[in-house]
């Protein structure tokens, strides 16, 4: 039997429940679970913000773990076999078809609707294709990525899904050499967007978030200056960033907050002709009013949504983790590990932003 912490519906306590052990059809794998996450997703998914979700459902969608079993021939990416024991990691969107009109005209996988997502658009009842789990199932055609040497398992999970959406993020942001850059938010998106601005070039990256844990966390990472929102009004953000700009504000200004006011201040905080991306309003948690005029045309401003995250995201990233781990440690940003058991006090945790980061380890 195999155990897995189910969250059965919206703010119902999760429960820890046994499955059988899956048997494999050809093509497919076992992955015994060394750690899953608790992200900001699973916190809207519990408060049942997002539409569509099949409860009861086994969260968890980026996740590390050892190959248990195989059956037939799996490869990675480059078509190397994969084999039993290997420390492996998977991308949990699924089935993206590729024929699609996103998939092929827009070129944005991440709109397809044929897109499954482990631990999100499964059901429990389809089996174990969460991470919250002992074992997890990797259906054929999951893409499988091995974990480079360099990357330990406690570093690739502390970066988490932080990371590709973090990537997909600056990859819209386009920031050039030498720019200034805020990052609205401190959590790990947040906080994975201040190391990529650097790497990208920024030469002066700006976090405003709370609470201080989250802000030591970026001034570890070489964050130039934090701006805490508990102790600071929107006002005095804005004059500290317009007086290291030249009163001109930030080229690239990053939302990664899930508060839909932070986008008022956003608009603010960039620059005439600076560019704005909105990465943080993954669920829809209401509506702010803007001037048009004055926010968005007179400025000359781009403003620019990124949604989820793609396998190209993923790959970058592991990438990113192999070259820059040491310089950046992710694992620093893992604040509390709870077993299966601790489900609900690892989501209070990350609700109450008492987490920097929650990882579920099945083995504890
Ligand atoms: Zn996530
Ligand atoms: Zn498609």
């Amino acid at each position: 039997m195999v155990k897995a912490a189910v969250m059965v519906g919206p703010g119902a306590p999760v429960e820890v429940r046994e499955f059988p052990t899956p048997r494999l059809e050809e093509g497919a794998a076992l992955l015994r679970t060394l750690y899953s996450e608790v992200c900001g997703t699973d916190v809207h998914l519990h408060a049942g913000h997002l539409a569509g979700v099949p409860y009861p459902l086994i969260p968890g969608h980026v996740n590390v773990g050892e190959i248990a079993e195989i059956r037939g021939r799996v490869v990675d990416l480059n078509g190397d076999p994969l084999r039993e024991g290997q420390v492996v990691t998977f991308l949990d969107v699924h089935e993206t078809c590729g024929h699609c009109w996103f998939c092929t005209v827009a070129k944005a996988s991440t709109r397809c609707p044929q897109r499954r997502v482990y631990g999100i658009t499964y059901s429990a009842e389809e089996g174990l294709l969460g991470g919250w789990a002992e074992m997890v199932y990797l259906k054929p055609g999951v893409k499988i990525l091995p974990l480079p040497e360099e990357v330990p398992p406690e570093r690739f999970i502390g970066a988490g899904c932080g990371l590709p959406t973090a990537m997909h993020a600056l990859e819209r942001a386009e920031i050039a050499l030498g720019d200034t850059v805020v990052v609205q938010g401190s959590g790990p998106v947040g906080l994975s967007c201040a190391i990529l601005a650097q790497l990208s070039g920024a030469t002066e990256v700006i976090v405003i978030g709370g609470p201080e844990a989250r802000l030591a966390q970026a001034r570890r990472i070489g964050a130039d200056l934090t701006l805490d929102i508990t102790t600071t009004g929107a006002e005095e953000r804005l004059e500290q960033v317009l007086a290291r700009t030249h009163g001109r504000g930030a080229d690239v200004t990053i939302e990664a907050t899930g508060v839909p006011q932070a986008v008022n201040e956003g608009l603010a905080l960039t620059r005439d002709a600076g560019r704005y991306v909105i990465v943080g309003q993954y669920t829809d948690v209401g509506d702010i009013q803007v001037n048009p005029h004055r926010d968005i045309n007179r400025k000359h401003l781009e403003i620019r949504g990124s949604w989820g995250s793609d396998f190209s995201h993923f790959w970058r990233g592991l990438r990113v983790l192999a070259k820059h781990g040491e310089r950046y440690r992710w694992e620093e940003f893992v604040s509390g590990r709870y077993g299966l058991e601790e489900a609900d006090r690892a989501l209070a945790d990350v609700r109450e932003q008492r987490a920097v980061k929650a990882i579920i380890d099945p083995r504890k």
